[in-house]
């Protein structure tokens, strides 16, 4: 034997034998699992031997729902998820502004007016004093809203004249004029911006994966492109790659990626091409999830369709012909709706079995559920966001939707597959944030104390399965990952606590002691 965890308490993810306290690995590939006493009298002299007494091991836990490559970028650029107010943001971005010279953009992410002790939206005008040469875009927590300044939308060539995008929305004064906060427009402006380099996205990635493997993670299912997955490529063929990642690409570049040889369901252990990921609606923060009826705090509208169910059916038939099938970002009740619509459609005329998956899933409507166990679509969602979603969630939607809301317990009752992951940079990638938020149903404070709609309330065991199991079905790695059984992919996190004997409020503070990917340490605290 290689390596063998002994006196440990280890989920295992097999339904034959789910709790285990020793595991053995050779040659990259779990060898045996069981007790203490039959795992040991398997180890010889060069047997490297872990105690872990008081920890908790799981199969290595999958982030089933990222974006890799701009998680890396986004360790270098502006962080202002933690912020309470625009004083503070501008605080952050004066700091930022010496550093770059003028003319270079200055990026940053993760704001959100509902922490924010100003109580409003931003404008450029908060920020044009103290950035006027560097052009700023500050992207919301949401991933798509963005904050310029006016050097920014000059770029952009946003002015009064400026007719909003389909599907987007430029905010505006009065007078008609602009005000530098722009809905569904992250996309549009950063076309403007200088790609990062396929060396720059080198680095972002080693950033990326050296963070993810310090936080026990060890794949990632990435939603990107073709510029990411060649960065990723590359450090694969440099031997770099020491994550395992499942990398979706967008409709528009299947035909490119298969030119070159990168086809659906196929690739190496370390990087493969998963699905095809589309977008049928916006997000919660931003007002723009889908809905079926109208939203609480402004009944004017119901959100905004990113694609009709034709088109999308148009789309999830691309996958289908090509062998693969679809990861489709979906938020309101009504997107959900609309996707099972189509992947219905699209399934009638290219039968046979899919493993296709909706993203975020954070609303969902009532007859949904049935619907999604029938068809076997696997809800993958970020139990993370709940920590900062639930008071905007009863806002927008009301009370009586939210019963509905982030419903894990549900839809795992409902016979549902449930996957998780952090939707890093918008969230921390610590999986263990999301433990808490599924198990808790608190925010980091603890509130609400009974747990938010606490009849939702996973196990601890739910979780593990749903970071480990469940990811590794809908990426079509099942036979070699998600489990630690004997010939099965050597995988392993090691937690530094027993979990299981963790109130939940705690769960945040634990800690990773290890991390194993293919039988090698690839991280040790
Ligand atoms: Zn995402």
């Amino acid at each position: 034997m290689d390596i063998a965890v002994l006196r440990s308490r280890i989920y295992t993810g097999d339904s034959n034998r789910p709790w285990a306290e020793a595991v053995c690995v050779k040659d990259g590939r779990v060898a045996a699992v069981g007790s203490t006493a039959e795992v040991e009298a398997l180890c010889g002299r060069s047997t490297q031997i872990f105690e872990m007494r008081g920890r908790l091991v799981t199969p290595g836990i999958v982030d089933a729902h990222l974006h890799f490559v701009s998680f890396g970028l986004y360790l270098e650029r502006i962080d202002l998820r933690d912020l309470t107010s625009i004083a503070a943001c501008r605080e952050r971005l004066k700091a930022a502004v010496v550093k770059k010279r003028p003319g270079e953009w200055i990026i940053g992410r993760g704001w959100n007016e509902h922490i924010w002790s100003d109580r409003r939206e931003p404008c450029a005008k908060d920020i044009d004093d103290i950035s006027p040469d560097h052009p700023v875009m500050l992207v919301r927590c949401c991933g798509h809203t963005v904050w310029i300044n006016s050097a920014a939308m000059r770029l952009a060539g946003i002015t009064r004249e400026t007719v909003d995008a389909p599907g987007a929305r430029i905010e505006r004064d009065d007078g008609g004029n602009p005000i530098g906060l722009c809905r569904e427009y992250r996309k549009i402006i950063e076309k403007i911006i200088p790609p990062p380099t396929l060396e720059e996205r080198k680095a972002a990635a080693l950033r990326a994966q050296a963070e993810a493997l310090r936080y026990g993670v060890t794949g990632v299912h990435t939603c990107e492109t073709l510029a990411e997955w060649d960065a990723l490529a590359a450090l694969e063929a440099e031997r770099k790659l020491r994550i395992r990642v499942h990398h979706t690409l967008p409709p528009e570049e299947v035909e490119k990626a298969k030119a070159r040889g990168i086809e659906l369901t196929k690739g190496s252990d370390r990087l493969w091409f998963g699905q095809v990921k589309l977008f049928a609606d916006g997000t919660l923060g931003s007002g723009t999830a889908l809905l079926h009826a109208p939203y609480a705090d402004d009944p004017s509208t119901t959100g905004l369709e990113c694609l009709t169910v034709a088109q999308m059916q148009e789309r999830i038939e691309l996958a289908y012909r090509h062998g693969g099938d679809v990861a489709v970002h979906a938020i309101g009740d009504l997107a959900t709706t609309h996707v099972l619509d189509a992947i219905e459609k699209a399934r009638a005329r290219f039968p046979g079995p899919k493993r296709d998956r909706v993203e975020h899933v954070q609303l969902m409507h009532p007859a949904d559920f049935a619907r999604f166990r029938n068809m076997d679509v696997t809800a993958s969602c970020q139990p993370v966001h709940l920590h900062t979603d639930m008071l905007v969630a009863e806002k927008k939607w009301g009370p009586d939707r939210c019963k509905y809301g982030y419903a894990w317990k549900s839809m795992l009752k409902a016979g549902i597959k449930v996957q998780f992951g952090s939707d890093a940079p918008v969230e921390h990638i610590n999986p263990l944030l999301s433990f808490h938020a599924a198990i808790a149903r608190q925010n980091p404070a603890g509130e609400p104390k009974v747990g938010w709609f606490p009849g939702e309330r996973l196990t601890l065991e739910e979780t593990f399965h749903a970071f480990t199991v469940v990811p590794a079905w809908t990426s079509r790695r099942e036979e070699r990952l998600g489990v630690l059984a004997p010939g099965k992919l050597a995988d392993l996190t090691v937690f530094g606590e027993d979990l299981s004997a963790l109130e939940p409020a705690k769960l945040p503070a634990a800690h990773v002691e290890m991390t194993i990917v293919g039988g090698e340490v690839a991280y040790r605290n």
